[in-house]
């Protein structure tokens, strides 16, 4: 008899993988977190990293493909921490060894033939070893690395590494290596102690490192999280006025990102089907939290396959299309 389903411990959901829509899937590959950024309880509720064996992982995602899936999205707590609990333990692949580590199993999904997408990245160095293959067929170039801040100090209390001189170094060389990579990053505005000193050094790392997909949240104490008993908190109306100006800086610098691409093609992917024409979405946008892109045609299209279309107009999140001649 199967051990009774735990959330806690179990790495895949109790109704295992959804296939909704059918054209793309979320693969799981750990479960926990051996971090302990000072704002988050995971690792109180999940516990401390624990890997998929890199073959399951493969045979699970080999599964989605012979099922007809278009698209991948890799997620865990720490999708480049993967196999530092096994020890990058080697496994056999289709007759192959496979280290149970994030770039071996990076450069696997990358030969599937389906879009690979990448998501919780966090930033260690080994990250840059995966650049190279993102210029590569099957895995997009498209990084999802939650950065939080780019104060030093304030990392430093969220109790996590880097700062923004380092980390706007390796973006500008990641993009040296892979010109098409589209970043996307999460940060934290009005954590504890943050100065105007520590949140204008966020701005301005916001401007100069141009993130393609930027989400924001205003800091809000969870239950357990040691963040809590930070001194300085502040205050909510200006955590407000922070996210505020925040989001207004990125809006234009989306909008100046997504300029830069009319008149050019892509391949897209169809999500579904409008009054107006069809939704769809490029490799720089993944499903439920990025921008999309509207097609206006005539023409019948297929939700669920690809399509080359040619880019005629942008806004401060979307692309507008037609399809390519
Ligand atoms: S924020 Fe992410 S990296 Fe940090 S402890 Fe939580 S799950 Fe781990």
């Amino acid at each position: 008899m199967p051990a009774p389903h735990d959330p806690f411990i179990d790495l895949v959901p109790k109704q295992g993988i959804r296939l909704t829509p059918r054209h793309y899937a979320y693969l799981k590959i750990s479960e926990g977190c051996n971090h302990r950024c000072s704002f988050c309880i995971i690792p109180s509720l999940r516990g401390d990293l624990v890997s998929r064996p890199i073959d399951e992982v493969m045979h699970e995602a080999q599964t989605l493909v012979d099922a007809g899936i278009r698209e991948i999205l890799v997620i865990s707590q720490d999708t480049s921490a993967y196999g530092v609990d096994c020890r990058y333990a080697t496994r056999f692949w289709q007759g192959q060894p496979l280290q149970t580590r994030f770039v071996d199993l990076a450069r696997a999904l990358g030969q599937l033939g389906v879009w690979v997408r990448l998501h919780y990245v966090y930033p260690y160095p080994h990250v840059d070893e995966v650049i190279p293959l993102l210029a590569e067929d099957g895995l997009l170039p498209y990084l999802d690395i939650p950065m939080q801040h780019a104060s030093r100090a304030i990392l430093k209390a969220m109790k996590r590494p880097g700062d923004r001189d380092k980390m706007l170094e390796r973006i500008l060389k990641w993009r040296e290596i892979c010109p098409e990579l589209v970043i996307r990053s999460t940060f934290i505005v009005g954590f504890p102690g943050e100065t105007d000193a520590d949140f204008e050094q966020l701005l301005d790392f916001l401007e100069a490192a141009e993130l393609d997909r930027v989400g924001c949240f205003t800091y809000s104490a969870v239950d357990g999280a040691a963040a809590n008993a930070l001194p300085n908190p502040v205050p909510e109306a200006l955590k407000n006025e922070r996210y505020a100006r925040f989001m207004q800086k990125q809006q234009l610098i989306s909008a100046r990102k997504l300029q830069q691409r009319v008149g050019r093609q892509m391949t897209v992917l169809l999500e579904s089907v409008t009054e107006t024409g069809y939704i769809a979405r490029s490799y720089a946008d993944a499903p439920e939290i990025d921008g999309v892109v509207h097609i206006d045609t005539e023409q019948r299209l297929v939700p669920g396959e690809f399509c080359r279309v040619e880019i005629n107009g942008a806004d401060e999140y979307d692309l507008y299309a037609s399809p390519s001649r």
